[in-house]
């Protein structure tokens, strides 16, 4: 009897990734041009391989000065500062924006509050290259933290804005919030997190729950797709990490008591990576 596949809502890429790998894929038979990403564009080695193979490759932001006439350069999903559009524009390349919309609305809120005398407040990873790309809104003037419990002297009287790293947990942004709210009167506050990931992990949960042998695609040193493996493993303890077709323990799937399997993926798994596996369980 052929196995049951449940596939989980919200499995690999989100919104903004998505895009950003689409909008490179636009530039695959673009021959003229030389296409590079300003960081890899995603932690996923198929897609860098694809990417690669088609001629585009990652630099890192102190090769921005060598481009010239006739290069490109893909801001990837992260988004970037403000001086990076800049220096991209003066050394004679073109900009493709892939900076995910949600992202971008971080960057308005930033700028114009910046610019009405606020000081900034980002919860997040300092060395994010998102959070990077945010601070430079404000002049590289927020002040960064985790979780509150290292913020520098406030005046009571100041303006104060807060937003937060995309990927942040609600519980940091409020810890942040209310150690602000009670040193300063002014404080504007912008939950800027985004669902994408909460909402892929409660899917994978939803299905882990269902079946006796869950698979999920993605990087082992990618750290969204360990939660996955370790959220998945706590409803269903038959969970196995893949990072692709080649990858799957066929003779463990095949198993008689797998009768239902579950698949879900990370953040940076390719639908034609996810595919590749559904087709493979479902030709056992
Ligand atoms: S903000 Fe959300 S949708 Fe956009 S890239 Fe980040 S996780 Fe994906």
């Amino acid at each position: 009897m052929a196995k049951e596949i449940i596939v989980a809502d919200n499995a690999g890429f989100c919104f903004g990734v998505k895009r950003a790998v689409d909008t490179a894929a636009r530039y695959y038979r673009e021959d003229r041009l030389k296409v590079y990403t300003l960081g890899p564009l995603i932690h996923n080695n198929d897609v860098i391989r694809k990417l690669e193979e088609h001629g585009i490759r990652a630099i890192t932001p102190e090769q921005i000065d060598d481009l010239g006439p006739g290069s490109v350069a893909l801001i990837r999903s992260h988004g970037v500062a403000p001086q990076t559009y800049e220096r991209i524009k003066e050394a004679g390349a073109d900009v493709v924006d892939a900076t995910c919309p949600y992202v971008a609305v971080i960057h308005k809120k930033v700028e114009q509050h910046y610019r009405m005398g606020y000081q900034i407040v980002i919860v997040g990873d300092r060395s994010h290259p998102e959070v990077e790309g945010i601070n430079g809104w404000c002049g590289n003037s927020a002040i960064i933290t985790r979780d509150g419990s290292d913020l520098p002297d406030l005046d009571p009287e100041a303006k104060v804005c807060v937003v937060a790293q995309t990927t942040e947990r609600l519980e940091n942004y409020e810890k942040v919030l209310a150690a602000v709210k009670s040193r300063c009167r002014h404080v504007a506050a912008f939950n800027t997190i985004c669902t994408a990931t909460k909402n892929r992990q409660e899917s994978a949960a939803e299905v882990a729950r269902q079946v006796d042998l869950m698979i999920v695609i993605g990087s082992k040193n990618s750290s969204n797709t360990r939660k996955l493996v370790e959220i998945s493993k706590a409803d269903c303890e038959n969970t196995i990490l893949v990072e692709n077709r080649s990858d799957l323990p066929m003779d463990l799937i095949a198993q008689e008591r797998f009768q239902k399997i579950g698949i879900t993926a990370g953040a940076s798994t390719p639908d034609w990576v996810i595919a590749d596996v559904i087709e493979a369980v479902r030709n056992l």
